[in-house]
């Protein structure tokens, strides 16, 4: 059993740093998507039924300036409350250190919800500073840190306040101790074949994640716009498909790099083709080596879908990160759904599928997958940096 789960907070006040970091309407300021919510409520929900109490810290948005009214925390008390659900009273201090969040704080009674006001209303959060977390860490009796969308960052609230609770008094939540486990049984303990798909449009957001990945996994799918990179540094021709030029000597480094060590990369032997950039473009298919000028890639084509299908049916791990084509547009999303089809089978088969990181996650969610892989991560940025090979500052602080 997990530390968090084998805890009793009956009488705790449970300090928990929490992503509510959701996307709100930018007139009604009403919630458009609540999924960095729901991911917590299991957490907050344990510690209640324990007989404890709750203040939760996040941030929102990206306030510049100190207190602004759009990125208030007010706008999610009633979502927070109806997600908790009746008789779950929450309770809101209008800001996250200070007299009145220490004295409402120090009032609360077993079975309520604390919400405090964002935490980047002060610089002091993303600077780290230690005076700014001690007065945070003042209002809890235990720490927990279910913010995995924030682990990459070494802030007041997520990294440098662990330091003020002793370790029998900090914790994962259960959000964090599913990202970390699905996250570490992909890159340290997956069974093999291991199999990487690499999507989306550029190398050089992916260089460091594909060079940790070149040391750990069988196969390595390389789809999408960074594609034509690799084609051209081939020697491929790539019409107008996109391609960083300054980073073909990275592309071939990498193709030789596998090669000396034994990983298979794939890439889409055809695709479907473009005269436009935009969803109402006249479209054919070629070999994606042989584009012909006035032309792009912008989606793989039927035989890079077999053979990457064919991949993904004989991996028993499967890391998925970045489309394989211009997904948000219908004509350019066969690919990617034919894909995300394919890791649903290999899934069902018995591989372990971990989707991580912005736009896969959210084609899997739009194409009806999400219930038919392993596990869906939902840090971007942070799941990105832990397959790189990074230490994240708010796992680190926990162990410290
Ligand atoms: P990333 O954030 O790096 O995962 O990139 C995702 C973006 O890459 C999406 O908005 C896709 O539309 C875009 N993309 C995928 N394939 C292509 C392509 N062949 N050409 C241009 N953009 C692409």
């Amino acid at each position: 059993m997990s530390k968090f789960s084998a805890y009793n907070f009956a009488g705790t006040k449970a300090l928990i740093r929490v992503d509510f970091n959701v996307p709100l309407d930018k007139q009604t300021q009403a919630i458009t998507d609540d999924t960095r919510m729901t991911a917590a409520i299991p957490t907050i929900k344990k510690i209640l039924n324990d007989g404890g109490s709750v203040i939760l810290m996040s941030h929102l948005g990206r306030p510049k300036d100190g207190p602004e009214e759009k990125s208030s925390l007010k706008h999610l008390i009633t979502h927070l409350g109806k997600l908790l659900g009746e008789g779950t009273p929450v309770l809101f201090a209008n800001d996250c250190i200070g007299e009145q969040a220490f004295l409402t704080s120090g009032m609360m009674r077993a079975g309520e919800v604390l919400l405090l006001e964002n935490l980047r209303f002060y610089k002091e959060e993303e600077k780290g500073d230690e005076g700014f977390a001690k007065k945070l860490a003042q209002l809890g009796d235990v720490y927990i840190n279910d913010a995995f969308g924030t682990a990459h960052r070494e802030h007041a609230s997520t990294a440098v306040i662990a330091k003020f609770f002793p370790a029998d008094k900090k914790m994962f939540g259960l959000l964090m101790e599913s990202e970390v486990a699905a996250a570490e049984k992909v890159l340290l303990k997956a069974d093999k074949p291991f199999t990487a798909i690499i999507g989306g449009a550029k190398v050089s957001d992916k260089i460091l994640i594909l060079e940790n990945l070149l040391e750990r996994a069988t196969d390595i799918i390389i789809g999408g716009g960074m594609a034509y990179t690799f084609m051209k540094a081939m020697g491929g021709v790539i019409g107008n498909s996109l391609c960083e030029d300054d980073r073909l000597e990275t592309a071939k480094m990498i193709l030789e790099k596998a090669e000396a060590k034994g990983v298979n990369i794939h890439l889409p032997s055809d695709s479907v083709i473009a005269d436009k950039f935009a969803a109402d473009a006249n479209t054919s298919v070629a070999p994606s080596n042989h584009i012909p000028d006035g032309w792009m890639g912008l989606d793989i084509g039927v035989n890079a879908c077999n053979q990457f299908s064919n991949v993904l049916h004989h991996s028993k791990t499967i890391l998925w990160n970045g489309p394989m084509g211009v997904f948000e547009m219908e004509k350019f999303q066969h690919g990617t759904k034919t894909i995300a089809e394919a890791v649903a089978v290999a899934t069902q088969n018995g591989a372990f599928s971990l989707v991580g990181g912005g736009d896969s996650v959210a084609a899997v969610n739009d194409f009806g997958f999400a219930d038919k892989v392993s596990y869906i991560s939902t840090g971007g940025g942070a799941m990105l940096e832990f397959f790189e090979g990074k230490e994240l500052p708010g796992i680190a602080a926990m162990n410290k």
